[in-house]
């Protein structure tokens, strides 16, 4: 299996909850390393930009209001098969559904605020890279 890069943020419920240790420590565990990492407040535009896909979907406004409504952590992490190695970790997207063990099982508070982010595909992950981070700030 080769070793390949996603694009994760956690989101601003679990830095309200001061969990982003608790889900950089989950992350790491499930054989993730943090290559790049910083924290910034979201504009409208980029929460917009980054969610372009869904903007025809009925949440659309209410996620782009939760992910501008406080600090976020993006992170690029690298490991084997990252992508699904990440969203294993990560969950189902509504924590209801979300097994045992996974993040959003431990620590999400909705469908909408299910604490992390994470890339669906390679070809995602690139895109997602880029728009938060510089090449130069990647360290792997
Ligand atoms: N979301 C929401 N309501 C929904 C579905 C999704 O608020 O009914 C939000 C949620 O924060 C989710 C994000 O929109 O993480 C992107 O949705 P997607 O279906 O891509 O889920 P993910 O890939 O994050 O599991």
């Amino acid at each position: 299996m080769a070793v390949t890069r996603t694009f994760s943020i956690i989101k601003p419920d679990a830095t309200r909850r001061n969990l982003t240790g608790a889900v950089t420590k989950a992350l790491e565990d499930a054989g993730l390393r943090v290559v790049a990492s910083k924290r910034i407040h979201m504009t409208r535009e980029q929460a917009e930009g980054f969610y372009a896909v869904h903007k025809e979907r009925p949440f659309f406004g209410d996620l782009v209001a939760f992910m501008t409504s406080g600090p976020v952590v993006v992170q690029v992490l690298e490991g084997e098969d990252a992508v699904k190695r990440n969203r294993d970790i990560m969950g189902a997207t509504n924590p209801a559904d979300a097994a045992e063990g996974t993040i959003r099982k431990s620590f999400a508070e909705s469908i909408e605020a299910n604490s992390v982010h994470g890339s669906d595909s390679d070809e995602n992950a690139a895109i997602e890279i880029a728009f938060f981070f510089k090449p130069e700030e990647i360290v792997g």
